[in-house]
Formats: structure tokens, C-alpha cells, sequence
């Protein structure tokens, strides 16, 4: 008899993951949606215990479309990530920052509203784009990070600019699913996620 251990590559993994993960492309903006959720209540939830000095506010979460450069953009102003950040939620698949976050906070954060769970989410983007990036600049004094992946298992991630806290997911959308570039479809969509997101959700049109 013979017993072994079953071998998991990430390049075997990846396709999966990105074309079967869910049956139902539409779903990648309800991940991406709730992932700007987790971040500004994670941020919500640090300045509420007094951990960070930045002002909370009034945050809102931005979707836009840009059709011409067949881009979707989401927009948080929550926590962001540093580039360490990003290596360490981004770079490893199946790796919930979500989940780090509750078990770190578990006494305060219960009823926090935080719902990442397995860290697979985010990858739900290649299902509906060809190319994502990153923009991300943490609450935490340090540099922005620019992050962006064609759907394979390379990227590239450097320091960038930005000034805000918060974070800006950019799809470029696959020719085979523009309809995710049309206001009606978004807009249908996103009033079926925002009944329940505890965050506002502004929707426009971007000309570039
Ligand atoms: P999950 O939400 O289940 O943890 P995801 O694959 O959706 O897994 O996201 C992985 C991790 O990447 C998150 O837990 C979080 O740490 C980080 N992340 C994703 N999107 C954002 C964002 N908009 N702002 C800050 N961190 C993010
Ligand atoms: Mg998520």
C-alpha cells in the first residue's frame, strides 16, 4: 500500500479558479464590491478603537465605466494596502486578509459587518477581465502600490502615487463581456448588491 499527498500547483489551480470558481460571471462585482466594503469597514472599525488618527468621514464606494477605454473601475477610500500588504492578500491566492483581520480583532470586531471569508473573491475578476491593477495607498504612512496581472500567474507591482487612502480596482474588460461596460447592466446590478451593503454606492460614467 502506498499513501501519498495530493499536489496542488498554482498554475493548475488558476484556470479553475478564474473560469469555474463561480457559474455566474456577473458575480465578480459583488466580491469586489464587498472587498471595498471589508476595507472602509476595517477602517471604520480602527478608528472607532482609537488605532489610527485618520478621519473616518463619509465614505462612499465608487463604480465607474469607462466604455472607450473599456475599462471598470471600483473605488474605495478605506484602509488600502501597503506593497507588503498586497504581496501578502493579493499575491497569495486563498489567503483571506478578511479573515486575518476578525480572528486579530476577535473581542471588538464580531459585529463589525465584515465579510471576506476565503480569500478567493478578488480572482473573480479574471472571470470578466483580461488585465486588473491594483492602485492602493494603506491609511498607514507609506508609499501607494501599483499592482497589475494579464491573468497569469506574473504581475508586476511598484510604488505609485496616490495620495488618498484607498483603493482603485481597474478591469479591463474582455471583448466577450461588454455588456459589463453598459450603465443598465451595472446599475441593475449594482441596485441588487446595495440593499445590503452598509456603504454608499455612487455610480457614473467616466470620460477619459
Ligand atoms: P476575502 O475577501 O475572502 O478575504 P479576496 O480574494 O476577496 O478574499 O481578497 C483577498 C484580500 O485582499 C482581502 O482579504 C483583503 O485583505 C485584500 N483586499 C482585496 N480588496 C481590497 C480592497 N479594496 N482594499 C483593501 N484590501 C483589499
Ligand atoms: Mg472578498
Amino acid at each position: 500500500m502506498a499513501t501519498g499527498k495530493i499536489n496542488v500547483s498554482v498554475e493548475n489551480i488558476f484556470p479553475l479558479i478564474k473560469k469555474f470558481l463561480y457559474s455566474d460571471h456577473e458575480i465578480f462585482l459583488r466580491e469586489l464590491i464587498s472587498n471595498a466594503t471589508d476595507a472602509t469597514l476595517k477602517l471604520k472599525h480602527l478608528t472607532d478603537i482609537g488605532e489610527t488618527d485618520v478621519k473616518y468621514g463619509d465614505p462612499v464606494i465608487e463604480v465607474k465605466i469607462d466604455k472607450e477605454g473599456k475599462k471598470l473601475h471600483v473605488i474605495d477610500q478605506g484602509v488600502g494596502m501597503t506593497k507588503e500588504e498586497v504581496e501578502k492578500y493579493i499575491n497569495e491566492v486563498a489567503f483571506s486578509g478578511a479573515e486575518e483581520f476578525l480572528e486579530k480583532y476577535k473581542d471588538s470586531a464580531q459585529d463589525s459587518g465584515i465579510i471576506g471569508h476565503f480569500g478567493l473573491g478578488f480572482y473573480s475578476a479574471f472571470m470578466v477581465a483580461n488585465k486588473v491593477e491594483i492602485l492602493t495607498k494603506s491609511y498607514k504612512d507609506e508609499p501607494a502600490a501599483h499592482w497589475v496581472c494579464e491573468g497569469t500567474t506574473e504581475f508586476t507591482l511598484e510604488d505609485a502615487d496616490k495620495k488618498e487612502h484607498g483603493t482603485e480596482i481597474i478591469l479591463h474588460i474582455n471583448d466577450d463581456e461588454k455588456e459589463f461596460l453598459e450603465e443598465n447592466r451595472i446599475q441593475e446590478l449594482l441596485t441588487k448588491y446595495n440593499k445590503f451593503m452598509p456603504i454608499p454606492i455612487k455610480f457614473g460614467t467616466r470620460e477619459e
